[in-house]
């Protein structure tokens, strides 16, 4: 899933755990994605282009059900012993739980047990159906808007992010030879993105927290 869509799911979290603030929710939902751009700047985890298409090929270390239980594991303890508030740590764990499941349903074959092991290894695949991709994650983005009641603002947000990754999504062939000469390319864009998206739903959302409270002042 693209990075506007994992931030959407911070608005979810949100929703669920009102006391916990924003911007750590959206760095719980990206954690996972961090450590993929940290591990493939370092060449510990790798992708390929082969026949016209991105392959997201070995990512085990940041991608993996294991990888992902022992991070939301880690950061509940952090966070609990820091603030001794079980709720914020149980909000930032299941979004760092998030961004794997999420995964599961777009990557290809490549989401695996532990990252020791080449097999079992999951994924639905919609990452290979561009427009059927595009679709599921636009309606998802905008449900997770509904859910958190977000302003408008927020909600073109969502929108115009996804339309933006269409032609992502769509690459391939020789438009898709820069980033297979360049490996340092992906990584980069990608925290770009994260980067981008995370301060614009941060902006938004926030916007919107404080005015319903105008509207309804807390008693
Ligand atoms: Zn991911």
């Amino acid at each position: 899933m693209y990075a506007i869509d994992h931030a959407a799911t911070a608005l979810l979290v949100k929703k669920k755990f009102p006391a916990s603030p924003m911007f750590p929710l959206l760095v719980s939902v990206q954690l996972v994605e961090l450590f993929w751009v940290l591990f493939n700047y370092t060449g510990l985890e790798y992708f390929s282009v082969a026949n016209g298409r991105l392959h997201l090929d070995f990512l085990p270390w940041s991608h993996s059900i294991c990888s992902a239980l022992v991070l939301a594991a880690l950061s509940y303890i952090i966070l609990y012993r820091s603030y001794k508030k079980h709720d914020i740590a149980l909000a930032f764990a299941i979004g760092v739980l998030s961004h794997v499941a999420i995964d599961l349903v777009f990557h290809e074959h490549d989401i695996r047990l532990t990252p020791f092991t080449e097999k079992p290894a999951w994924g639905l695949g919609i990452i290979d159906h561009p427009l059927l991709d595009f679709t599921v994650e636009l309606l998802y983005g905008i449900c997770c808007w509904w859910y958190f009641k977000g302003s408008k603002k927020l909600l073109i947000t969502i929108v115009i992010f996804n339309v933006l990754d269409l032609p992502i999504m769509l690459a391939s062939g020789d438009s898709l030879n820069p980033i297979d000469r360049h490996h340092y390319l992906l990584p980069s864009f990608i925290l770009f993105q994260i980067l981008v998206t995370w301060y614009f739903i941060w902006q938004f959302s926030a916007a919107a927290h404080v005015h319903q409270h105008r509207k309804h002042p807390p008693k």
